[in-house]
């Protein structure tokens, strides 16, 4: 065992260059791979270990070697070289004879020039690898070494496993380790587990302190899965518990405007729809109406693939308000989107004496001022934005419904904030979230677990399916050729690039792609480009003339994935597809067969990363959003997913979904249950939980006023 920290005691807050054996330089190197005090050590988790077998005399060793000829063991052991030969020619070696009193064995390494000199006779040397035996004598092929000191023999090694921790060059998990071992002890002696004990037998669960030893310092090969399993846990069980106390915080503290409800309110709002709704629509608007009567605020995610009609849904939720004599807001994550929203949903009320009004950053200082006068003296009945709505000075008179699109693009701390625009502290809007991304299960769990989801199923009726094509750049000249003739029969494209301007990554950009087309394939089509820093009018007129088919064909940018719809457009090409994610192509795709005629979603991609072939190969099999996005989940890992960095829950330090989804379901299921027992975590037993789920969660969630 490791000597123990003399000088002063070691504490979790201790700076990592107190550290026996660290001091200031290394210290630096530390702070490198963010681990900047005792803590952070401690949690910097072994990536993998390393099995050390136990060392044995040469004897012992050649006794594990069953006497057939050609037999093998893995064995370890010490001894001193006795003679050593460096071999050249055609199977350059180095030869090595040890010894140990109790046997002799041979050592070969092939094709280690760096070794020569190395080695010499008397020298000490730990060897540990397979042996072999070759007739009567013994051998060890590219066995691992290490020196040792000769003349002062050390105990002979037991079984280890040795963590292996992931380092930098001048970091190496070797030196990692000794830091780790240096605190290990007097850390863990100091850790206070917030689970009590008949909670973590009944659910076979070491302590906390154990976990770590286990996972720093296992004894056996089980150990490690043992202490990483509750790890993993507890950061499933402290989210899920932050998720709870949110939620029940929302019901019992903060209330919202009980909207009326009727028939006659029913019928008036769907009257403005210039469709029958479908009947999964319909059950949607069902269950969020009945959230909207009560004066605890809803808090409901509305998911439903690309197209599946999620706007009039909102609409409805924001008309509820409107009929009560509130307010309403709807939040987009781009301005086009935001634009969108305002044009068809001034087009559906155009009559009715509803006041909508549209709120971005690109309002002159006199527009938005008297936005916001009208909007605090309750005159604007609908405000529909971007994240503007978010700003400080947006205040609104009595707002009663809000409506996030796209919820994966603007992250936990965002939606915590539109809350609190009504007002006093003690009232809160309904809070509609949207999202075309279906969410996976696994993740609704834990990033959106708060919410109560609704769901559309299916799409509106007369979609044709697109058809969908992956093909190779080279037969690029035959698609365009193709996609030219359904033009010039009335058909209109968007041709999707990953960049507006030639980059030196060898990408197709939308000005050079726009030029190759206009003087080739498509000769004598109108084009037009369309992308982010194209300026708010002209890319509102470039898409009215798109909607109005005075284009035959759009060059753009990822800018078209959300919003628009242009029923005429049927056809799809995107270059480069291999660039772009899972989710962001499902969208793109999105685009097309809103109309009635069959449309064709064309990937031109040479995808070389085995990632990128398998998001293609998804997209192109199937249109169902929620099978992809558990694909996404899948090939991706959920770190990347949703915005869930910015969100600031994930990813975790050691759980992992979905390979941890039982642990989740446990931590999920467990929590609710303790809130339900201990709705504030009050008292005793449970304190030191409430503070380590505060700590870790409360900013994130707004949990702050929740004493
Ligand atoms: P998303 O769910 O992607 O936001 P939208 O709300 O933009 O979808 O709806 C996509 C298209 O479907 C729009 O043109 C919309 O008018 C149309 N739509 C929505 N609901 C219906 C319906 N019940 N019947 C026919 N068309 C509908
Ligand atoms: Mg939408």
């Amino acid at each position: 065992m490791l000597p123990m920290a003399t000088q002063a005691p070691i504490a979790l807050t201790t700076n990592i260059a107190d550290v026996t054996g660290v001091g200031s330089s290394s210290a630096r190197r530390y702070r490198k791979i963010s681990i900047r005090c005792v803590a952070d050590l401690v949690l910097h988790l072994p990536v993998r270990y390393e099995h050390e077998l136990p060392e044995q005399s040469i004897e012992q060793a050649s006794n594990l070697v069953s006497p057939v000829h050609g037999a093998e063991a893995n064995i370890a052991v010490c001894g001193e070289i006795a003679v050593v030969r460096t071999l050249r020619g055609r199977h350059p070696r180095i030869e090595a004879t040890l010894e140990d009193g109790s046997g002799t064995i041979k050592l070969t390494w092939f094709n280690t020039p760096w070794m020569r000199g190395q080695l010499h006779p008397g020298m000490g040397l730990r060897v540990w690898g397979k042996i072999k035996r070759y007739g009567d004598y013994l051998e060890m092929i590219n066995p691992h070494y290490q020196t040792i000191d000769a003349d002062r023999p050390s105990e002979p090694r037991s079984e280890r496993f040795r963590p292996i921790y992931s380092g930098t060059e001048d970091l190496p998990s070797a030196m990692i380790e000794r830091a780790v071992q240096a605190v290990l002890d007097p850390t863990l002696a100091q850790l206070d587990d917030h689970l009590h004990d008949q909670y973590r037998t009944e659910r076979a669960l070491p302590t906390l302190a154990e976990a770590y030893r286990m996972v720093h310092r296992p004894t056996d090969a089980d150990e490690p899965k043992a202490g990483r399993r509750r790890l993993a846990f507890d950061e499933l069980l402290l989210l899920q518990l932050a998720v709870f106390l949110k939620r029940r915080h929302r019901r019992e503290a903060l209330r919202a405007p009980a909207l009326k409800h009727n028939q006659a309110i029913d019928s008036h709002i769907t009257a403005r729809f210039p469709f029958q709704l479908t009947e999964s629509q319909r059950t949607v608007i069902d269950e969020i109406a009945a959230d909207l009567k009560v004066p605890t605020p809803m808090n409901r995610l509305l998911q439903g693939d690309v197209g599946a009609g999620k706007t009039v849904v909102a609409l409805y939720a924001m008309l509820m308000a409107v009929a009560d004599g509130h307010q309403a807001a709807m939040m987009a994550p781009t301005e086009l989107l935001a634009e969108q929203h305002y044009a068809s949903i001034s087009e559906m009320l155009s009559g009715a004496r509803v006041s909508i009004e549209l709120l971005t950053g690109s309002l002159t200082a006199a527009e938005k001022k008297s936005v916001l006068a009208r909007l605090i003296s309750g005159e604007i009945d609908i405000l529909i934005g971007t994240h503007a709505l978010l700003t400080e000075t947006v205040r609104f008179h009595s707002l009663a419904v809000a409506v996030i699109d796209e919820q994966h693009r603007f992250g936990v701390h965002q939606r915590a904030k539109l809350r609190v625009k009504s007002g006093e502290a003690t009232s809160a809007p309904h809070t509609l979230v949207m999202t075309a991304t279906p969410i996976p299960r696994t993740l609704s769990l834990t990033l959106f677990g708060d919410l109560d989801v609704s769901t559309i199923r299916g799409l509106p009726p007369g979609r044709k399916p697109v058809i969908t094509k992956y093909v190779s750049q080279s037969q690029a000249d035959e698609v365009y050729a193709y996609v030219a003739k359904r033009l010039a029969q009335g058909e209109q494209a968007y041709v999707v690039v990953p960049v507006v301007d030639e980059s030196d990554r060898g990408l197709k950009d939308v000005h050079s792609h726009l030029d190759w087309l206009e003087k080739g394939h498509f000769k004598g089509r109108r084009l037009a480009s369309l992308h982010g820093r194209v300026d708010r009018d002209q890319r509102e007129q470039t898409m009215k003339r798109f909607r109005a088919g005075e284009i035959d064909a759009l060059v753009a940018t990822t800018v078209i994935e959300v919003g628009v719809d242009v029923p005429n457009a049927s056809v799809m090409l995107i270059e480069h597809a291999d660039r772009f994610g899972l989710a962001q192509l499902h969208q793109l795709r999105g685009r097309i067969g809103r109309g009635s005629r069959a449309s064709l979603c064309v990937l031109l991609a040479d995808p070389v990363t085995d990632d990128a072939k398998a998001r293609l190969e998804v997209i192109a099999t199937t249109d169902d959003g929620f099978e992809i996005a558990e694909k996404d989940l899948e090939i991706r890992g959920p770190g990347e997913l949703f915005g869930a960095k910015q969100s600031g829950l994930a990813p975790f330090r050691v759980a992992e979904l979905p390979r941890d989804l039982d642990l989740l379901r446990m931590a999920r299921r467990d929590a609710r249950s303790w809130i339900e027992e201990n709705p504030t975590l009050a008292g005793e037993r449970d304190a030191l939980l409430r503070t380590r789920v505060l700590k870790a969660h409360g900013k994130a969630l707004g949990l702050g006023d929740v004493a």
